[in-house]
C-alpha cells in the first residue's frame, strides 16, 4: 500500500474523511428535501424521490429511487399518507435496515407540523379520499418550514453529532431569513385578505388559513377524485353566487376543466405551485412562497 492510501485509509478509519462522514439522506418531496438543505449545507447530501412538478399522491416508481433508498442513512417523509401509494414497497424493497419504518433512519415530519382537516369520524378509503389522516400538504404554511427546518436540525445533530454547531448556526440563519420573508409575504397578501377561492386539489388549507384565503370549494369532489359534470355544475353555481374568481390548480392536473368553469364564471383558472421544484426557477422554501405569492396578488389585482 502506498503511504498516501495508507494516510486516506487512516483517516477514513478515524471518521475524519469528510466525504465518509457526511450523512447521506433521502426525502419523499423537493419540499423536505430544500428545507433539509438550509441546515445541511455542504455536511449533508441530500437528495428528494418525487419531482416539486409530479403529484405527490402519485409517482411512478423507479429502479433508480431504490438506489438511492439503499445508500441512504435517513429517509424523511411528509407522511399522513401521503406516499402511500408508491413508498412503502420502495422502502421494503431497498433492504436498508437503517430507513425501514420505525427505525431511527425513518423521519416522519408530520409529527411535529400543524396539521389540518384531522377526518372525523370512521375514516374509509372506500371514496376514494387520499388525506385520511388529516391534510399532508402542511408544508405550504412557513411556520410548519420553520418546525420541520428545527426537526431537521436536531436528527442530523443526532445522527453527526461533530456538526451539531454547524447545523445550530445554519437554523438560527435559516429562521431569521424565513422571519424576514414573512413580513414580506404577510405585507404583500394583506391587501387580499379574505379573498375566496376555489382550488383544484385540497393542496392549500396550510396556505389558505396563514394568510387569510377562503377557500370555498374544489375541482374535484374529493381528493384524488376526478371532476364529475354534477360536481363541476355546482362549483359554478357557487363561484357565481359567491362571486369568485379564482381557480387555483396543482401543475399537474388538466386544466381543461377548470379553464372551462372559469369562462362561465368569467374568472381565471391559474397554476399554482404546491412544491419546491414545480418550475424552474423555484428551487429554495423561499422561491417557492415568493412564486405563488407573487402569483395571487397579481391575480388578485385583477378583480374586485
Ligand atoms: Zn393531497
Amino acid at each position: 500500500m502506498s503511504t498516501r492510501k495508507t494516510i486516506l485509509a487512516g483517516l477514513l478509519i478515524a471518521g475524519l474523511c469528510p466525504a465518509a462522514s457526511k450523512l447521506n439522506v433521502v426525502t419523499s418531496t423537493e419540499d423536505l428535501a430544500a428545507i433539509g438543505r438550509e441546515i445541511g449545507g455542504d455536511r449533508v447530501t441530500i437528495d428528494s424521490i418525487a419531482k416539486g412538478y409530479q403529484d405527490p399522491h402519485f409517482v411512478e416508481p423507479k429502479p433508480s429511487f431504490l438506489l438511492k433508498l439503499q445508500k441512504a442513512d435517513l429517509l424523511a417523509v411528509v407522511g399522513l399518507q401521503l406516499e402511500i401509494g408508491w413508498l412503502p414497497p420502495l422502502i421494503t424493497q431497498s433492504g436498508n435496515s437503517r430507513i425501514q419504518v420505525g427505525s431511527k433512519g425513518y423521519f416522519d415530519l408530520s409529527d411535529v407540523c400543524e396539521i389540518l382537516e384531522h377526518p372525523t369520524g370512521t375514516v374509509t378509503r372506500a371514496d376514494g379520499d387520499v388525506h385520511p389522516l388529516g391534510n399532508p400538504h402542511y408544508w405550504l404554511d412557513p411556520e410548519n418550514g420553520r418546525r420541520i427546518a428545527r426537526a431537521f436540525k436536531a436528527k442530523f445533530s443526532e445522527m453527526q453529532p461533530a456538526d451539531d454547531a454547524y447545523f445550530e448556526q445554519h437554523l438560527k440563519d435559516f429562521e431569521q431569513r424565513l422571519t424576514d420573508a414573512e413580513k414580506r409575504w404577510d405585507a404583500q397578501m394583506a391587501p387580499y385578505k379574505g379573498r375566496k377561492v376555489v382550488t383544484y386539489h385540497r393542496s392549500l388549507p396550510n396556505f389558505a388559513k396563514r394568510f387569510g384565503l377562503d377557500v370555498v370549494d374544489y375541482v374535484e369532489p374529493k381528493p384524488g377524485i376526478p371532476p364529475t359534470p354534477s360536481h363541476t355544475l355546482e362549483v359554478i353555481n357557487r363561484m357565481k353566487q359567491e362571486n369568485v374568481k379564482l381557480i387555483l390548480v396543482e401543475p399537474y392536473f388538466d386544466l381543461r376543466t377548470p379553464n372551462s368553469i372559469a369562462q362561465q364564471v368569467g374568472g381565471t383558472a391559474i397554476v399554482i405551485l404546491p412544491s419546491v421544484g414545480g418550475e424552474k426557477q423555484v428551487q429554495t422554501y423561499f422561491q417557492l412562497f415568493d412564486y405563488d405569492v407573487n402569483l395571487l396578488t397579481t391575480a388578485f389585482g385583477k378583480y374586485k
